[in-house]
């Protein structure tokens, strides 16, 4: 066994429905402007001619419910969108065979430090201050593939304090899972443990402390979570 210098960290782990076994996670993908309706909101033309990614870290992925309001920004967005957990990986997979690697899907947030970010753009800095920060990617139970399929339709829905605040389908996704899948493992080598969130629909908007964010996906169910001071 080897011998570590200090204690390594846990894996983050997300629940798995069915299992008292949680899911560990290794690396977070985002694909941004997956929605024609979100590109066009955010001052972007939709189109097709390459997807772009940034990640999170593991450990930004939590299952708590609970979203501590973060600091160095007033403008912290929600979006809602579908994590896609991987249970293997691999290097220059094909559409065809994207989907084998699935273990399942979940409901999640990419939650955005949305000023960090625009700054982020305005001076062509990196992204990681408004995408990558604690506790930026909450998630809901795993539902394994075995019991709801892959989606690729359905209901993508975001309730703040009651209010439909995002109402999407999945099937208005401009890249398809399998097409992510395998434009990313050209990129990475993409493994057992990743998750991959897939884009947000229109009407991401500003959170408050206090705020109850209630997410659901169409076969999936749901996340709730409580916005903390
Ligand atoms: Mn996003």
């Amino acid at each position: 066994m080897t011998d570590y210098i200090i204690d390594p960290a846990a894996p983050t782990g997300v629940p798995v429905r069915g299992s008292n076994a949680v899911f560990p996670v290794r690396r977070i993908y985002c694909i941004g402007r997956n929605y024609a309706a979100h590109v066009i909101e955010m001052g972007g033309d939709p189109d097709r001619s390459e997807p772009f990614f940034f990640q999170k870290n593991a450990q930004n992925a939590d299952a708590s419910g609970e979203f501590p309001y973060p600091p160095e920004s007033s403008d912290v967005h929600h979006e809602m969108e579908m994590a896609v957990a991987l249970h293997s990986g691999g290097a220059n997979i094909t559409e065809e065979d994207a989907l084998s690697h699935v273990f399942g899907y979940a409901p999640a947030l990419d939650m955005t430090r949305r000023d960090l970010q625009a700054e982020a753009k305005e001076t062509r800095r990196p992204w990681e201050p408004g995408k990558a920060f604690e506790r930026s990617a909450p998630i809901g139970e795993l539902v394994p593939a075995a019991e709801c399929g892959h989606p690729d339709s359905g209901r993508i829905s975001l309730r703040v304090n009651g209010d439909i605040r995002q109402d999407g389908d999945l099937n208005q996704m401009i890249w398809k899972v399998p097409e992510m899948i395998a434009y990313l493992s050209r990129f990475y080598d993409i493994a057992a443990g990743d998750l991959i969130l897939s884009g947000t629909p229109s009407g991401v908007g500003p959170v408050n402390k206090g705020d109850i964010l209630e997410g659901h996906i169409e076969g999936l169910g749901g996340l709730s979570i409580r916005v903390t001071g």
